[in-house]
């Protein structure tokens, strides 16, 4: 009897086409956010439950209904990490990583969990690129986490988004702002959802990140908080502004951008794909980077007195983004080998590992079969050249490479096409030849 299985919904396989494109976009993460100073930090999936409610808000999206929760089998309430922000100030609180440097600076990548409504950009397992500094409440660390998205995202080949750019001012303004913002949603009560009375009732700015179409309005006309904000809060957020321009990064003032997360004072900001034209590949999900300033919360979380800032790209979207811009292709092998049957298969065999062993990509069709048959694998599969080891080749000791980037139809005595290289000198001359355009 057999039985056939699918996948969680909302949790995606990545088969290898797509591997190729993630791993161009990881490997770029890793240079630039090491230029920029940051260490990978890799934290556990799971997390006592009670971290997440503390940090990201009780009366948030995530912690009301997103969170993938459960009891283990000692009776500990866990749950799977939602965002990556509250596992890093948890693992550098518990390890004390303050005491040893005055200024930290941290990145992460992997997947995250939401039971979140799926569409597309919108998944229950996707995985988050995350940068935190702790240690500097200055706007110039504000100004280098949103300078490395910027260039991050030029780097993987996503020109066209949009740097949205607010400031939420300390907790001091809060209460007063909330009052202001409770009186404004009153008379919009009887068009509520039940959901949104109770955050109007207990943190009424949350309802600006809501997306209810009911209140679309009511929050269009709110009064912003960044009018409101204290006096140092601005500064700080003058500064912000004159660094971006200074480097030449463009942003539109966004007054009503709150962010998902309960903790974030000061700097929020987000990055959005918007394409000048042609339709949008991500839709409604076209937020691909979010971010803030988050002083208090290191504190809150027990450890030491220490401002927080940081971000989190969403990494589905941007290999979609990527993917779609046609820039994610793997390069094939760089050498295809045909093989007979018969008492030279072993020695052919033996040469592609020992190929493969010097650093070299190499491959063969291990069902052997018909020659032209074997050719039409290594252009399926991008080979570079194809070589045919046979009894003349091992006698001569040498191979005959045919360059597979020429057309089909190119003569066979054309420069080029085929090159007879010494058996012994193939690693070299194949290294020689592996960087740069074919
Ligand atoms: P949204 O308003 O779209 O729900 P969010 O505020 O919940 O976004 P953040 O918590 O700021 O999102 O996460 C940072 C980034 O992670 C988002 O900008 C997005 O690119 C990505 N992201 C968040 N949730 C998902 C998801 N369910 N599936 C795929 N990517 C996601
Ligand atoms: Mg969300």
């Amino acid at each position: 009897m057999s039985q056939k299985f699918a996948g969680v919904k909302g949790m995606n396989d990545l088969l290898p086409p797509q591997i190729a494109t993630w791993q161009r976009i990881e490997g770029i993460a890793r240079n630039l956010f090491g230029n920029y100073g940051f260490s990978e930090v890799r934290t556990p999936v799971a997390e006592d439950t009670a971290l997440f409610v503390r940090s990201v808000g009780e009366v948030t999206d995530i912690v009301k209904k997103e969170m993938y929760t459960f009891d283990d089998k000692g009776g500990r309430s866990l749950t799977l990490r939602p965002e990556g922000t509250a596992p890093a100030v948890r693992a550098y609180v518990e390890h004390g990583v303050a005491a040893t440097e005055p200024l930290t600076r941290w990145f992460y990548l992997g997947p995250m969990f939401r039971y979140e409504r799926m569409k597309t950009g919108r998944y229950r397992q996707f995985y988050q690129l995350g940068a935190e500094v702790w240690g500097s409440a200055d706007a110039a660390t504000d100004v280098e986490l949103i300078s490395l998205c910027h260039a991050y995202l030029q780097a993987i080949g996503v020109p066209e988004v949009v740097l949205h750019l607010n400031s939420l001012g300390d907790e001091a303004s809060r209460p007063a702002y909330q009052e202001t913002l409770r009186a404004h949603f009153q008379p919009f009560l009887a068009a509520m959802s039940e959901d949104a009375r109770g955050t109007l009732e207990r943190n009424p700015m949350r309802l600006l990140d809501s997306k209810e179409e009911a209140l679309q309005a009511a929050i269009a006309s709110a009064p912003a908080l960044l009018e409101v904000i204290d006096d140092a809060s601005r500064a700080h957020f003058d500064q912000v502004r004159r660094l971006l321009d200074a480097l030449g990064i463009a942003y539109v003032i966004d007054p009503k951008l709150v962010r998902g997360l309960d903790y974030y004072v000061r700097t929020t900001f987000e990055f959005i794909y918007q394409p000048r034209s042609g339709e949008n590949a991500l839709g409604t999900a076209g937020t691909v980077c979010g971010g803030g300033r988050y002083d208090g919360l290191v504190k809150g979380l027990g450890g030491p007195d220490k401002p927080g800032v940081g971000f989190a790209m969403g990494l589905d979207r941007l290999a979609m983004l990527v993917g779609a811009l046609g820039q994610g292709r793997a390069g094939g092998p760089q050498l295809f080998v045909g093989t007979f049957d018969g008492p030279l298969r072993e020695t052919a065999i033996a040469l592609v590992m020992r190929l493969r062993n010097q650093g070299l990509m190499v491959d063969f069709d291990p069902r052997g079969g018909k020659l032209g048959r074997q050719n039409e694998r290594a252009d399926k599969v991008g080979a570079r050249y194809f070589a045919v080891y046979g009894q003349d080749e091992h006698a001569r000791g040498v191979l005959r490479l045919k360059d597979l980037t020429l057309p089909r139809d190119t003569p066979d005595d054309h420069p080029g096409k085929y090159q007879d290289v010494p058996v012994e000198q193939l690693a070299s001359w194949l290294l020689t030849r592996k960087e740069g355009p074919p």
